[in-house]
């Protein structure tokens, strides 16, 4: 069943900082949305409003869900992870003393998932052989791009239907960046998800989006419907790829 998401006139604030302002887009179903962004313009805000860990000030986040619709704002990260939301947060934020198998097993504490951790956690070492490899390591002991394909694991372990990912190249060598984005890419081919990612590396984000936004300040700025019509912006080839 096709899963979407729907956000519209959104404003979030962290007291007297404004970090949304008006935001509307919107990732229909199977889409790979981007949503681009240098530092500190509200990637992650928008993350942690779609989940529930920051009450927008005003403003809806829908999101379809097994063909039903859902309204989002005012619900608890619990509810809405309940409902086949996933998010791979920035920075990964994994237990480091706990192993691979561990860490990904924590992420199965949606229903849903729990009926299914077996086929879900034999989905993971499939896709990431690496991890299956590593199942009993020290997660802190692992490289940079082994954790996040640790993350992205834990993320799949809940049985999502929409998934969020926040900036998955942070702190990642070049060739694991790109290792990275095909992970996102084929976890999303072989489970059927509905993408949303935060990312300030443009080059690495276009070539698995569909398409995507621009945010500045808090704001929209930009909406390109394809890679090519993002590239071509004033806007990106100024901040984002210094042309
Ligand atoms: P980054 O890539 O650095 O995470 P971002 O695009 O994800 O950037 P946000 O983290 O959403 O941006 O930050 C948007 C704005 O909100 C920034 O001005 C930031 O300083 C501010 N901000 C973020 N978190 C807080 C907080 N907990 N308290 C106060 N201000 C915050």
């Amino acid at each position: 069943m096709e899963s979407s998401l729907r956000i519209t006139g959104l404003d979030a604030a962290y007291g007297a900082v404004r970090a949304l302002d008006d935001v509307s887009l919107e990732v229909r179903a199977g889409e790979t949305v981007a949503l681009l962004g240098t530092n500190g313009n509200g990637k992650t805000t928008l993350m942690r409003c779609i989940l529930g860990l920051l009450r927008p000030t005003r403003g809806t986040i829908t999101a379809v869900l097994d063909g039903q619709e859902h309204g989002l704002v005012g619900r608890s990260p619990e509810e809405i992870v309940e409902l086949g939301i996933a998010l791979v947060p920035e920075g990964r934020r994994l237990f480091p003393r706990l192993t691979v198998e561990e860490n990904l097993l924590l992420g199965a504490y949606r229903r849903a998932a729990r009926a299914a951790i077996r086929r879900n956690l034999d989905f993971c070492y499939e896709t990431f052989p690496r991890l299956k490899e590593r199942r009993s390591q020290a997660v802190g002991s692992m490289s940079g791009g082994e954790q996040q394909m640790v993350a992205l694991g834990r993320a799949v372990m809940c049985a999502p239907k929409i998934l969020l990912v926040d900036e998955p190249s942070v702190g990642l060598a070049p060739i694991l960046v790109s290792r990275t984005m095909e992970a996102v890419a084929e976890l999303k081919e072989k489970l059927g998800l509905t993408v949303l990612m935060a990312e300030q590396n443009f080059h690495q984000a276009v070539r698995i989006a569909d398409r995507g936004y621009v945010l500045v300040h808090g704001k929209v700025e930009f909406q390109g419907d394809s890679p090519a019509a993002l590239g071509d912006s004033d806007l990106v080839r100024k901040f984002y790829l210094g042309l």
